[in-house]
């Protein structure tokens, strides 16, 4: 593996619903467990833990959120699949669009990709106008570049609006 390429990579993480598995603090612990173990992963590191109020229906709980780096010789599609079997882990429920859910991960950033196909969009969609998501990234890529701006020209980045350090 010492020749392979390894991509530097930002995925999002977010829980609000506990299940038999754990809290939303304790299914992102996990998924970050998952990732230390991952064989085509390294140099994992995790940002603070913050919660956030919904961003949809808001008689649900606030969210717990979080942003790992890390580096990976996964593909984006292999990636992609490797998220959604830590959300399966998490026996993820998902009771309404917008709504509760165990487990998100989403892929943030893959390198200097840009992808736009149906089942794959990097950088994700929603990165640049949610402070969950840019907040912690900025805590552990200061000098990160999004689509050709640094991360700190993004107004969400520096917009605090319902979201608290846990
Ligand atoms: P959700 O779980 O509601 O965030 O959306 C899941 C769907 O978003 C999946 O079917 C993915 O194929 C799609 N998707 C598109 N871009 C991304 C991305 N960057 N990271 C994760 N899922 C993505």
């Amino acid at each position: 593996m010492n020749n392979a390429n390894w991509v530097t990579c930002y995925v999002g993480l977010g829980s609000n619903l506990s299940n038999e598995l754990g809290s939303p603090t304790e299914h992102l612990q996990q998924a970050i467990a998952a990732m230390r173990e991952h064989e085509q992963i390294r140099k994992v590191d995790v940002s603070s833990f913050y919660a956030s109020a919904p961003m949809g229906p808001q008689d649900q709980p606030d969210f717990v959120n979080a942003v790992a780096s890390f580096e990976t010789t996964l593909t984006p599609a292999e990636l992609l699949a490797f998220c959604q079997q830590l959300e399966q882990q998490a026996l993820r429920a998902r009771l309404r669009r917008w709504g509760e859910r165990s487990l998100d991960v989403d892929i943030l950033l893959y390198g200097e990709a840009q992808i736009a196909e149906p089942q794959l969009t990097i950088p994700h969609a929603g990165l640049l106008e949610r402070n969950f998501v840019l907040i912690p990234l900025r805590e552990l890529a200061a000098d990160i570049m999004i689509s050709g701006q640094p991360i700190d020209s993004y107004a969400a980045s520096n917009d605090w609006t319902g979201l608290k350090l846990l």
